[in-house]
């Protein structure tokens, strides 16, 4: 693996020093996801952390005499002839080395919450998370360290499924709600990884395509439309969209009713 100097000085964070040095001649020998955050395992026992923040992306091709694009900060090739660049307009991604076997002590993993799809991720998990919180369900699901790498659209996607409102209390959850809530996000992940994920602005897969579970969100964006749940004219009135801790979110009045509200600081 080669790796030219890095073409700015560091996303959120400066680049680790010596970066283009302690990849140069690495083999990659495998690739792991956790939460939002990539690692790219070498052969001597480091890993290249990245997270690709809010607009990051990774773009991977074979002709490595193209000129690094716009906003293209890293850029990796391999001897085989493989390109792999790192865009990030609003350079909130992070790349961090490390040795691969601290990873999960690392300040970024180590208080990282078990993964949705994995079988550390359960409704009694959940509850004891969410008991005694003063936050809404929402703020509870957006939390890496009660479930990692959930983000904004599919927490609504989720909450609507499971019937719970975004600004529920999260103590006042039931049993029966944190069982609903824990398949919910199974679904919707599994759904929106066998779509390709969401496009959203400029989303692409790493092979330039589009994911398209953006066309099968349920409330997410559909603020006023009406809602799968309440067919014809829409008996809930239609999508609502409220703002908790400066993200918006979508939900159905009439299916996601609340009692207890939580009111998040931002
Ligand atoms: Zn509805």
């Amino acid at each position: 693996m080669q790796l030219p100097p890095p073409l700015r000085e560091g996303l959120r964070w400066p680049f680790p020093p010596g970066l283009a040095d302690s990849l140069r001649g690495r083999v990659i020998t495998r690739f792991e996801r956790r939460g939002k955050y990539i690692l790219i395992h070498l052969d001597d026992g480091q890993a290249l952390l990245m997270h690709l923040g809010m607009s990051g992306r990774v773009v991977l091709g074979h002709d490595v005499s193209v000129p690094a694009a716009r906003h293209e900060h890293l850029l990796i090739v391999t001897e085989q002839g493989a390109r792999c660049g790192l865009v990030d307009p609003r350079r909130f991604g992070i790349v961090d080395l490390l040795a691969a076997d601290t990873a999960t002590s690392h300040p970024l993993l180590a208080r990282m919450g078990p993964e949705p799809l994995g079988n550390g991720f359960d409704a009694e998990g959940l509850a004891r998370a969410a008991r005694a919180r003063r936050t809404s369900v929402k703020a509870l699901l957006l939390d890496q360290r009660v479930v990692a790498g959930l983000g904004n659209i599919y927490v609504s996607e989720a909450l609507f499924r499971a019937g719970v409102h975004p600004e529920r209390m999260a103590g006042s959850l039931n049993d029966a709600e944190c069982t609903a809530l824990v398949a919910s996000i199974r679904d919707v992940l599994t759904e929106a990884i066998a779509a390709g994920g969401s496009s959203l602005r400029d989303y692409v897969k790493p092979d330039g395509e589009l994911g398209y579970f953006q066309h099968a969100w349920r409330v997410y964006g559909r603020a006023g439309q009406g809602c799968p749940d309440c067919p014809g004219p829409p008996a809930c009135g239609g999508v609502e969209r409220i703002v908790q801790g400066g993200r918006s979110s979508f939900f159905c009045p009439r299916r996601q009713e609340t009692a207890t509200v939580a009111q998040d600081l931002s």
